[in-house]
């Protein structure tokens, strides 16, 4: 069976081609967005436990010429093994700190933090706390302001040479907050060592605190290990009230979810939060 796989692989196969064909053009359709400025961004709210909005998450969408708003899971993938994210991610810091020194003027507006996702690979780029802090200053930014959210991922590789990158932001006022908390490998005492301000409770863990067994158990332990931390626990994906007050209950610090808004375009955002 192995000899007829390796041969198949010399024969000429019209799905595979059409694969590789329909990627390189959907990778040089990014590569022009990006040129373009095609990623607008979308923003949804977070509130605390009285209801009061404290900030929104920056979520990108591709404004796509032919085939209208696609949504980052038909893109992020692509742009990361091209490395075309880094573009794109700097593109979206760059436009997320426009809105913040904007915000920074407006009541309503002013204390809200914004998050920002950041790929494992832009973290790896050594340019990339020069170029986040260039970007604050360009745009006059309050770095207090500004979370950078990574996911588990970003810590798998040099832990040294993320901690120092971390600690270098961090010492500007830069926040992270550490995204999709529990779907990945990190043991506890490796949580340490990052200068973290928040930890985001994966939406798998909120989700089925209603309905599987342990779940909210689960649901509990990451909620308490956040604070023993010493972290914020955001939580996201709530989608119904059950969840809410199970949550509200263990005392998370932030929800996030469609009970409470999708993400909108940030104009839209800035709209409804900003106080006249
Ligand atoms: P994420 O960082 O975990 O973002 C949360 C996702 O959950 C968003 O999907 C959001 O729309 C969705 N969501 C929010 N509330 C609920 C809810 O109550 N129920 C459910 N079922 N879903 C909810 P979205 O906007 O499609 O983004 C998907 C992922 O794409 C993000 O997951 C993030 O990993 C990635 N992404 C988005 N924007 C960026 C970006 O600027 N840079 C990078 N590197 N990744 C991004
Ligand atoms: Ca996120
Ligand atoms: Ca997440
Ligand atoms: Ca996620």
């Amino acid at each position: 069976a192995k000899t007829a796989g390796r041969d198949t692989m010399r024969f000429f196969d019209p799905a595979m081609q059409a694969a590789i064909d329909q990627r390189s053009a959907m990778e040089a359709d990014l590569r022009e967005s990006l040129k373009r400025h095609r990623f607008p961004l979308h923003c949804q709210p977070q509130f605390g436990a009285d209801g009061r909005v404290v900030g929104g998450e920056v979520l990108l969408r591709w404004q796509h010429p032919q085939r209208g708003l696609v949504g980052p899971a038909e893109f992020i993938g692509l742009a990361e093994t091209t490395g075309l994210i880094v573009g794109i991610g700097m593109q979206a810091l760059h436009d997320a700190c426009i809105c913040l020194e904007r915000w920074s003027h407006i009541a309503g507006l002013a204390d809200l933090v914004l998050a920002v996702n950041v790929s494992a690979c832009q973290l790896l780029q050594p340019d990339f706390p020069d170029r986040v802090l260039a970007v604050l200053a360009e745009t006059g930014a309050p770095p207090s302001r500004l979370s950078l959210e990574l996911t588990e991922s970003a810590f798998a590789r040099d832990v040294d040479d993320v901690i120092a990158k971390m600690t270098h932001l961090r010492s500007h006022g830069v926040l992270f907050s550490l995204d999709d908390f529990g779907t990945g490998y990190s043991s506890l005492s490796y949580l340490k060592q990052f200068p973290l301000s928040a930890l985001k409770v994966d939406r798998s863990f909120v989700s089925d605190v209603a309905h599987v067994a342990n779940a909210g158990a689960i649901a509990e332990l990451i909620v308490s290990l956040g604070k023993t931390l010493g972290l914020k626990v955001i939580a996201e994906g709530v989608e119904t009230e059950r969840q809410f007050a199970f949550l509200r209950e263990h005392d998370c610090d932030a929800y996030q979810g469609f009970l409470f808004s999708p993400p909108v375009p940030i104009s839209e955002f800035e709209q409804r939060y900003q106080q006249a």
